[in-house]
């Protein structure tokens, strides 16, 4: 599609949040429209590398066998989602959006942009021939055995930070606050963990090395003393960024740079909602963000018939 559209709703992104609001958009005999940066649906679903156990609606192998069923359940739009259709620029007062040239504009707008992996400066992804890696389920025995650091303090490092030790690694986990994040059942499991060591108040400040890792240089921010460590691998999971560089200015966001709504997902603007991960203090799960996706879709139809 090119040049000015209208539709009653467009729906921005194409991961379990956008795609379940515009499922339910579409039911309810809305003229939707799904637009989608990348070339296919399912947003971060192809980066879950383990079985996902929490949908209720099936057992998924992993994050990919769920994005089929994502797919296949999306079919159903056909032509009305719009894949390879980045939004750069949009303007929520009027609702329009800019996609590949063209300007669509809508009585409603949802935004499910989600959110992006975030990489440190100094310590660029695949560094030392892969030995600083954001991925370590793509290669999972790489560091078996061996001195590593992860870096992070959330679910995601601290589940990392486990399967090295129990695979027979020496774990320094490095993150920035003063206590773990991750849920409590998996911080006791940390502590109970004789192979990790936590640096906690501290940031990775640089990698060192030179055709190979050698180590890696610690700094307390809040006094700026330095500590080397030496580690044969990096694993960066720090917090992921929300998507929300075309609504720059426009939206109210937290300071995590997540979108505010109030508990009908309205954001600041009128018609403009927001759903799944981009959300402010969103529980960031794929069934949390199918259930937000038809909650975003319940309220743009309650807008567009004037009941909100
Ligand atoms: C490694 C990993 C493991 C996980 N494991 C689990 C698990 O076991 N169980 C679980 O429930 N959850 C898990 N999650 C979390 C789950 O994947 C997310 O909560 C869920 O994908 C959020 O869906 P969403 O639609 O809000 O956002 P996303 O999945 O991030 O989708 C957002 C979409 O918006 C698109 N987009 C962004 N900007 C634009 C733009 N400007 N224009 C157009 N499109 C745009 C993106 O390309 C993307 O497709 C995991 C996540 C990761 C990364």
């Amino acid at each position: 599609m090119t040049g000015n559209e209208h539709h009653d709703v467009i729906v921005v992104g194409g991961g379990p949040a956008g795609v379940s609001c515009a499922l339910e958009c579409f039911d309810v005999q809305l003229d939707t429209v799904l637009v989608e940066l990348r070339s296919v649906l399912g947003g971060q679903l192809p980066e879950i590398s383990h079985s996902v156990r929490n949908v209720a609606a099936g057992r998924f192998d992993d994050g990919s066998v769920l994005q089929r069923a994502l797919q296949e359940s999306a079919a159903i739009l056909d032509e009305r989602a719009y894949l390879s259709h980045p939004v750069t620029r949009a303007d929520l007062g009027d609702r329009w959006i800019e996609t590949r040239g063209g300007r669509w504009s809508a009585r409603a707008l949802v935004v499910a942009t989600g959110t992006r992996r975030q990489e440190l400066d100094t310590a660029p992804d695949g560094a030392f021939g892969g030995a600083v890696t954001y991925q370590l389920e793509g290669e999972p025995r790489r560091f078996v055995g061996r001195e590593v650091a992860v870096i992070g303090g959330g679910d995601s490092a601290t589940l990392d930070a486990l399967v090295l030790a129990r695979t027979g690694s020496t774990v320094k986990l490095v993150y920035r606050s003063e206590h773990l994040t991750a849920r409590h059942d998996i911080v006791r499991q940390i502590h109970d963990e004789t192979r990790i060591e936590e640096f906690a108040g501290w940031e990775l400040a640089a990698v060192k090395g030179t055709d190979r890792l050698e180590g890696i240089e610690l700094v307390r921010p809040t006094t700026d003393e330095r500590r080397p460590i030496s580690v044969q691998g990096v694993i960066v999971k720090i917090a992921r960024v929300p998507n929300t560089t075309p609504f720059e200015g426009q939206l109210d966001l937290d300071r995590s740079g997540a979108v505010i709504v109030d508990r009908d997902l309205r954001t600041n603007r009128e018609g403009v909602f927001a759903s799944g991960d981009v959300v402010s203090n969103a529980y960031p799960r794929v069934a949390a963000a199918f259930g937000q996706g038809v909650l975003a879709a319940r309220s743009v139809l309650r807008y567009l018939e004037g009941r909100s």
